[in-house]
């Protein structure tokens, strides 16, 4: 027979989930870090390709090994806050990555990690907005409009979709994988771009029928970020039950 304060407290955990699932700490975000790095190092022979087509063939290469430099500098800074870990990996990215996707990405990450500056913990709302934040570091960097053919048209639209989604009131990993969802169609579109900046420019109308590798890989992180949050959501309400 179980006491009295444990029935309590099974009762208080079984009508709120959302306790458990509040608590995402920094070693959860390192873990993140972890799944975007892994995704991308799978994804970097076909970024390669995409970017061989229309660029320098090193899209691949540079995403995969920002990645891995923004594991290797968190990994053992499992007391940090998440948007410390948000600020060093912001900065480690920009060693590791010289070419243009280097700046890009550092600017995503540190105004996410400026957004979430003193939170100790985030809920799974804020893994949602890392959505947003990267967009918006993103295009004050990179200054690309929508239809510029560039990793834009993938995080635009799915910034949009993760803020719709959240002021909808859905569940956090729904609006991810409604972002996701906007991120591909986004990408697809590219595809018929003409790109006018960036060194594609210099193709002109040759870049035509090309998915824009930058693109192609904002997908990748966005999907990371959509599977870790299911996984990190099915793991707590199982933990509660
Ligand atoms: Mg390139």
């Amino acid at each position: 027979m179980p006491g009295q304060a444990q029935v309590r407290l099974e009762t208080a955990t079984a009508f709120c989930p959302c306790y458990r699932m509040a608590q995402i700490t920094g070693r959860d975000i390192v873990d993140l870090f972890r799944l975007i790095a892994l995704r991308l190092s799978e994804g970097r022979s076909e970024l390669g390709a995409l970017d061989g087509a229309i660029g320098d063939a090193d899209h691949g290469n540079s995403m995969a090994e920002g990645f891995s430099a923004v594991v290797r500098a968190t990994s053992a800074m499992t007391n940090a806050a998440p948007f410390e870990l948000l600020m060093v990996a912001g900065r480690s990215f920009l060693s590791a990555v010289g070419a243009t996707t280097g700046p890009l990405y550092a600017s995503a990450m540190l105004a996410a990690g400026r957004d979430l500056e003193g939170k100790v913990t985030l809920e799974p709302a804020d893994v949602v907005r890392l959505v947003p934040a990267f967009a918006r570091g993103i295009a004050e960097r990179g200054k690309a409009r929508p239809g510029d053919k560039t990793m834009m048209d993938a995080w635009g639209p799915a910034a949009r979709a993760a803020t719709d989604a959240l002021n909808a009131g859905l569940a956090p990993a729904r609006c991810l994988s409604l972002a996701e969802t906007a991120a591909r169609e986004g990408c697809d579109a590219t595809r018929a771009m003409v790109a006018s900046i960036g060194r594609a420019a210099r193709l002109g109308a040759r870049s035509l029928g090309h998915v824009d590798p930058g693109a192609a890989s904002a997908v990748i992180v966005i999907a990371a970020l959509h599977e870790w949050l299911a996984d990190h959501e099915a793991a707590t309400a199982e933990g509660s039950g």
